[in-house]
């Protein structure tokens, strides 16, 4: 009796022990969070844009914070993975794109009819007398029985692009309502450079695009960072208005209503347009390093095999003012990413034993303009990308409060779902499918480009089960309702509630903990796009 009543006070007095020994570590990993959070983003770190003055400061802090975590050089002796990024600024002669069709002729002005830029390098582009094609959606996809591409040679052409894919119309086609990587203007442009166009535009329609034409007027206006690529054909890329768009199929004397249902339909011909270009570009490109920062803990038995956590450390730098600030900070977008990179770096580096799989930490580049430094990792990979077993990425972590609940985005993907939904469990917490994506948010963070080069990926975080709502009500108001989105109010504030993010990261924590021991790879589910490349890397 007595020993047993021993044995319940020890385990008592255990756990006890366990709990508080949790606690002290949340608070040696909350002020962790919070610190560097503040750090980068405070008015010397400029906003943290390529390129900049800043850039050095960011890059060097975070190289310096891996360091002094217990992380080795992550690329060959070095912190840094150099990015090289192209710049381009672009312009047309005249200031404008003069069109004539069977109907007569028209002439388009930037902004209110058309956003164009371009990633070539030549210095002088002349596309003489260029046809319109309309290719309906742009959509090369195999594995819906669905080529817009049929059958049309597209060298010297310009492609005219539907935004989104035809689920969106049409439930029983593609995902139906969930947008497939398909819908992506990013896409539109990769499947025009392949079929070899001369030029792509982009039909915008606030609807399927799910943002209006302002929001393309603010984001590409000036908007020319990108990666080189020996690869890029199309001499211009860019978005048509919509009205800009039935003005062209006017003037080529088609119908744009019927064209536009036709190209909703399994069947659709594409069809040269009776409209024609000349268009001359003046291109003013420089190429220059940025740097994505690496930092390692090397594995054991395992240790040719890879895990990633990754989060950008880019923002917008020093732009419009707006309410009498010009330091666009990202305190939340996303300082508190790469703080994220802080705590977990933490978390294995106080292991007792080093993980059987090594674990690379990446500080991104360039997401604000396009995923850039992900992309560039993804097809310039430290360690082969066929034994990189999983990316975690964190991408506005903070400020968060608690919850019972965990968004999985993308399940459905991949057996990484398994990992997630075990993961949460430990916090006893549950997993929630979101019911639809329409945006395609998905594609939109730096995941995306691993996911792209076949490495499966993670995309959880806390839902709105709140374990305080009256806490969260209170800390929207002084937000303002989240309206710091890419503007220079996204600061730090000490008030931020930061449990949530806390918990989120753990998660990923554990997922990463779990693959780095269990060598397990984890698998795309059939009928995923990416599954066929990362079947094709294995080989
Ligand atoms: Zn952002």
């Amino acid at each position: 009796m007595k020993t047993i009543r021993w044995t319940i006070a020890l385990s008592l007095l255990l756990g006890g022990a366990v709990e508080m020994a949790r606690a002290q570590e949340a608070v040696t990993d909350e002020a962790l969070f919070r610190d560097a959070i503040q750090t980068l983003a405070s008015d010397e770190f400029g906003g943290r844009k390529p390129l900049s003055v800043h850039e050095k400061l960011t890059v060097d802090y975070i190289a310096d914070r891996f360091k002094s975590l217990g992380l080795s050089p992550g690329n060959d002796g070095s912190y840094f993975q150099p990015v090289p990024l192209l710049t381009v600024g672009t312009q047309i002669r005249k200031n404008e794109i003069a069109v004539s069709g069977r109907k007569g002729s028209a002439t388009l002005k930037p902004l209110s009819d058309f956003i164009l830029w371009s990633h070539r390098t030549d210095r002088n582009i002349r596309l003489a007398k260029a046809e319109y094609v309309f290719v309906g959606f742009g959509i090369n996809a195999p594995e819906y029985g669905w080529n817009d591409y049929e059958g049309i040679d597209m060298k010297g052409k310009i492609a005219v692009i539907l935004v989104n894919d035809p689920g969106y119309y049409d439930d029983n086609l593609f995902r139906g309502k969930n947008m497939t990587y398909y819908g992506r203007w990013t896409y539109k442009f990769e499947e025009a450079n392949r079929q070899g166009a001369a030029g792509a535009f982009v039909i915008h329609d606030t609807g399927p695009a799910s943002y209006d034409w302002t929001v393309v007027q603010n984001s590409w206006a000036g908007k020319n960072l990108g990666l080189y690529s020996d690869r890029e054909v199309l001499a211009f890329k860019g978005w048509l208005s919509n009205d800009a768009t039935k003005l062209l199929f006017d003037k080529a004397g088609s119908s744009y209503d019927q064209s536009f249902a036709a190209a909703q339909k399994k069947g659709f011909k594409s069809f040269t347009l009776a409209l024609r270009s000349t268009i001359e570009l003046t291109n003013d490109a420089r190429i220059e390093n940025s740097s994505n920062v690496a930092g390692l803990i090397p594995g054991t038995d395992l240790k040719d095999e890879y895990i990633i956590y990754s989060a950008h450390w880019d923002h917008f730098g020093i732009g419009i003012t707006i309410d009498g600030d010009s330091i666009y900070n990202g305190a939340s977008d996303n300082a508190s990413g790469v703080a994220g990179l802080m705590v977990i770096a933490n978390r294995f580096n106080q292991l007792p034993q080093r993980p059987r799989r090594s674990i690379l930490f990446l500080a991104l580049t360039g997401e604000e303009s396009g995923l850039l430094g992900a992309e560039y990792y993804a097809t310039h990979p430290i360690f082969p990308v066929a034994k990189t077993v999983i990316n975690l990425n964190m991408d506005s972590y903070a400020p968060r409060h608690r919850t019972r609940d965990i968004v999985l985005g993308g399940a459905g993907e991949s057996d990484t779902d398994n990992y997630v939904i075990e993961a949460a469990a430990t916090q006893g917490r549950s997993v929630r499918v979101p019911a639809s994506q329409t945006s395609g948010g998905y594609f939109r963070a730096d995941h995306f480009s691993f996911a792209k080069a076949g490495i499966p990926v993670v995309v959880a975080s806390g839902g709105n089960d709140y374990l305080d709502p009256a806490g969260v009500e209170e800390q929207n108001v002084t937000l303002g309702q989240r309206s710091n989105y890419h503007k220079p109010s996204d600061e730090y504030h000490s008030w931020w509630n930061v449990g949530g993010s806390l918990d989120d990261i753990y998660l990923l924590y554990g997922i990463g903990l779990r693959l780095s021991n269990d060598g397990y790879f984890p698998k795309w589910n059939e009928g995923v796009p990416f599954k066929k490349v990362r079947e094709e890397s294995l080989k």
